[in-house]
């Protein structure tokens, strides 16, 4: 199977290419087909196994059909995992020119604040931080997210994140698609998936 056979557009299989991305991984295979049709997904999949990707490339995709800022966010559970989702949505959307603003702990606010109002297409940050952002950040909101990705959903939610997780994600629109990443299903993550995701989410394992 190649990214083509899965409904990929050339531009972005040329981008895959050029980051050495020539055969889609298994998680790939699996859950791209969906969420290239906006399908809510469930994920089972851990560091390693290309799940950035499988859910940076149908955001891409949609984002060249109807370019607009602020179309998705990717909550994550770590300030270093931010970053390398981050470098990894610029890399595959380099041929748009496309702009991410990381919002995360330790990082200057202001500065923050200022990438904000460059219109990222796309926010990729930590709870802790977006929550403080929406609270504080003057013209930030989620209204026209479209696409909300929970990554690494588990550790999220062992961090103690869910009050912010809950008020980030009551702020995002109802009509959106949303995909959760988790190296493990507990308890706590089925419960987030039965408040965040449409009740025909695909699942993959
Ligand atoms: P992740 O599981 O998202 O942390 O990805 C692990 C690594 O695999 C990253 O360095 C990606 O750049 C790389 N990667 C993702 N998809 C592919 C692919 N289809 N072929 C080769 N490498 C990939």
């Amino acid at each position: 199977l190649s990214f083509k056979d899965l409904g990929v557009c050339s531009e972005l299989c040329v981008a895959c290419e050029k980051l050495g991305f020539i055969k889609p991984t298994s998680i790939q295979c699996k859950s791209i087909p969906h969420s290239l049709n906006k399908k809510d997904l469930i994920a089972l999949a851990v560091t390693g196994s290309g799940k950035t990707a499988a859910f940076v490339i149908p955001i891409l995709q949609h984002l060249l059909i109807t370019p607009t800022s602020l179309y998705a966010l990717i909550m994550t559970p770590t300030r270093e995992l931010a970053i390398q989702i981050s470098e990894q949505c610029e890399a595959l959307g380099a041929f748009i020119g496309l702009k991410t603003a990381v919002l995360v702990g330790g990082l200057d606010l202001m500065q923050q604040a200022i990438a904000l109002s460059k219109k990222p297409h796309i926010v990729i940050g930590t709870p802790g931080r977006v929550a403080d952002h929406l609270q504080n950040t003057k013209g930030f909101n989620l209204n026209s997210i479209c696409f909300l990705v929970l990554d690494e959903a588990d550790k999220l939610l062992n961090m103690d994140f869910g009050k912010e997780i809950d008020l980030i994600v009551s702020a995002c629109p109802q009509e959106r698609t949303t995909f959760l990443f988790s190296a493990t299903m507990t308890n706590k993550v089925q419960k987030l998936q039965r408040a965040c995701l449409k009740r025909d989410a695909i699942k993959i394992h």
